[in-house]
């Protein structure tokens, strides 16, 4: 529906007031989660629409209202309400006092904006005291509409439904269902580290997380000053993007290269990657316990690559007692692709750069890796110390969503 329509509204029908009618999925949340999830979603919502205008948020009997300004931006509000995690399906609607006449009037007006040959109402009543039932409400409003309009009324299958929603001190009526992207809002789930790397497949994993309403702090490990620092920007402009998800953001840049390089001094080469894991997980998961965070993301993929067989998997989850959440575990290349497409990644993940673990691969790496070898190598490194050293020098960049840009580079120590 084009925004003018609830402008054409407001003119037949000038004390409607245009609004925003949100709907969340709220399948198996009772009480205290309930209200968390509210809450938060109401916070993600007023977060999302910060820069748009929008004062008002109202919440009544499982929905949110927003009160939209005297000249609200549709395709913004459209846009930024399609990345709220948690919300099932929103409307652009009209609010109205809760009499009959005034809803008759705006229904009117409403569907007079569509096209349709056939049509039902569908009334929803919270207020008992409304002297109609929802199915006098159906029955009358939609005979003025069939007037109005010659279409047919049809229950099963219409082309366009008039939705009526009966509160206790006024009602909404809507037309058109846009679908939100469902899950729980960020921010009701605690949070994680995510590994992100350049590539395709960790921005994929990130986004299936933040779904499930958990906020990410993201770690990318490089190897400057040996490489450019394409992949540093590559996994800044992935955050920036995932932050219209989560708000705020945090990236930790770990420096990697002195890592690898002691892991290719001193371990067998087909072990190099095995090893490469196994520093990043244990680096990961310090952050994480600076940050609080419960788990660590990662965007593997069984089998895709040798180092992600079950076996190495195996010996580079040794390193952690995190729970290792690995989304895409069971989905091939092409369905990740397809994913990243639809989230935007894709075109930033394929963009050229040099991967700290592409440049130091074997041709023939290990696909059964073996604990005691790989402890063995170990025992020649000085796996305290590399860890240190690079958490020291690590780098922390803040994002935000929608003042958009970076904030300063704050040293962690
Ligand atoms: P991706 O497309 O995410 O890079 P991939 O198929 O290339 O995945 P690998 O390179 O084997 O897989 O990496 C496996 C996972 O390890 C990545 O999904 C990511 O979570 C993590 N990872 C790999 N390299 C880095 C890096 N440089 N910084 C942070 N995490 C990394
Ligand atoms: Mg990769």
């Amino acid at each position: 529906m084009k925004p003018n329509v609830l402008e054409r509204v407001t003119r037949d029908v000038p004390t409607a007031q245009p609004c925003v009618v949100i709907h969340y999925a709220e399948v198996g949340l009772k009480g205290e989660n309930r209200s968390m999830f509210e809450n938060q979603l109401m916070r993600n919502i007023k977060r999302a629409l910060a820069d748009a205008g929008i004062g008002l948020v109202r919440r009544f009997h499982g929905r949110f209202a927003l009160v939209l300004p005297r000249d609200y931006d549709w395709e913004l509000l459209e846009s930024r309400l399609k990345n709220v995690f948690g919300v099932a399906y929103f409307a652009p609607a009209v609010l109205t006092e809760q009499a009959i006449e005034p809803i008759e009037a705006a229904a009117l007006a409403l569907m007079k904006q569509m096209v349709f040959q056939t049509f039902r109402v569908s009334t929803r009543r919270s207020q008992k005291a409304f002297p109609y039932n929802s199915q006098q409400v159906n029955v009358r409003i939609g005979a003025a509409i069939q007037k109005q309009s010659g279409a047919r009324v049809d229950l099963s299958h219409p082309q366009r439904t008039c939705y009526i929603e009966i509160f206790d001190r006024f009602a909404i009526l809507y037309a058109e269902r846009i679908a939100g992207p469902r899950g729980l809002p960020v921010g009701v789930s605690e949070r994680a580290v995510s590994l992100l790397s350049a590539g395709i497949d960790s921005p994929v994993a990130s986004y299936t997380i933040m779904k499930r309403g958990v906020r990410l702090i993201f770690v990318h490990f490089h190897s400057v000053p040996f490489t450019s620092d394409a992949s540093i920007r590559n996994s800044g402009r992935l955050v920036r993007l995932l932050t219209q998800y989560q708000y705020d953001s945090k990236l930790y840049l770990v420096p990697f290269l002195e890592v690898q390089q002691e892991i290719m001094l001193k371990a067998p080469t087909d072990y190099r990657v095995v090893l490469y894991r196994r520093f990043m997980l244990r680096l990961a998961e310090r952050i994480a316990r600076r940050e609080r965070a419960r788990a660590l993301v990662t965007g593997e993929s069984i089998a895709q690559v040798a180092s992600q067989t079950l076996s190495n998997l195996q010996v580079i989850n040794e390193v952690t007692r995190l729970p290792v959440l690995r989304p895409l575990s069971g989905n091939d290349k092409e369905e990740i692709v397809e994913m990243a497409r639809k989230l935007g990644t894709y075109d930033i993940s394929v963009e050229p750069y040099e991967d700290c673990c592409s440049l130091f691969v074997p041709r023939h790496p290990v696909t059964r890796a073996r604990l005691e070898v790989v402890q063995e190598a170990e025992a020649r490194l000085d796996v305290e110390g590399l860890i240190r050293d690079a958490l020291q020098r690590a780098e922390v960049v803040r994002f935000r969503f929608p003042e958009g840009g970076t904030g300063p580079t704050d040293g962690t120590g």
